[in-house]
């Protein structure tokens, strides 16, 4: 029986876009609001798409992204598919994480999900895109599930408990992420971290942060099943 629920972030930790992430959440937000709508300069690393889209709408002057989200999703959506397709920009699983998410699915200690400042649809596209499968993920909590982060382990635990119909504490969970919101959003919640140098962050960053464990990536299989079965 499961004790231990493990989260994984996906930008920067189970993959990377190289671009096609933020190039078609870009031309999607030009489509839909305008030539002016930009990126530029606002945080993305580890933050919710939602608000992401909040915060850039904000620089236009445009209240209310809520209003705006649907039409939003399809058309980033359709952008990301279309660069994912065009093969410019190819989608890479990170090094280990083939391996690791099959060793885990293996071992009945372990339930797996997602814990992601990405929307459903476009998260499971970069997956796809990387050749993650995403029947290894039971548990989602997505970018537009919480008004931040933080709020985000709440939900994943919410669903952990439905899904094994057991109660099921904060600190059995562990979240893998390449940021310090995950590396936050996990102390905000007494779960456990593990932060991963594949992505933003590098390791005294994550380090100070407060990680349990940091490694530069998850290809030493071994090394990572051990820290997990005994976090
Ligand atoms: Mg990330």
């Amino acid at each position: 029986m499961s004790q231990r629920l493990i989260l994984f972030d996906i930008d920067g930790t189970l993959l990377r876009t190289n671009g096609a992430g933020v190039g078609a959440f870009n031309e999607a937000g030009r489509r839909v609001f305008g030539e002016d709508f930009s990126l530029e300069g606002l945080l993305v690393g580890g933050q919710l798409d939602s608000l992401i889209l909040g915060r850039a709408l904000d620089r236009l002057g445009i209240e209310h992204f809520e209003a705006h989200m649907d039409i939003f999703r399809l058309h980033y959506h359709e952008c990301l598919t279309r660069h994912f397709n065009s093969g410019e920009r190819e989608a890479v699983a990170m090094p280990g994480v083939q391996e690791l998410l099959g060793r885990l699915g293996a071992d009945d200690q372990f339930d797996v999900g997602l814990l992601t400042g990405n929307l459903e649809e476009t998260g499971l596209l970069k997956l796809e895109a990387a050749g993650i499968a995403s029947f290894h993920f039971h548990i989602h909590a997505w970018g537009d599930e919480g008004d931040s982060r933080e709020e985000l382990p709440p939900v994943a635990m919410d669903r952990w408990r439905a899904h094994r119909s057991a109660d099921r504490e904060f600190h059995q969970a562990i979240i893998i992420g390449d940021t310090i919101h995950d590396v936050g959003c996990a102390k905000a919640n007494g779960c456990r971290v593990l932060g991963v140098c594949t992505g933003v962050d590098d390791r005294p960053t994550l380090e100070k942060a407060g990680a349990d464990l940091v490694l530069d990536d998850l290809s030493d299989t071994d090394a990572v099943m051990s820290w997990l079965e005994s976090a």
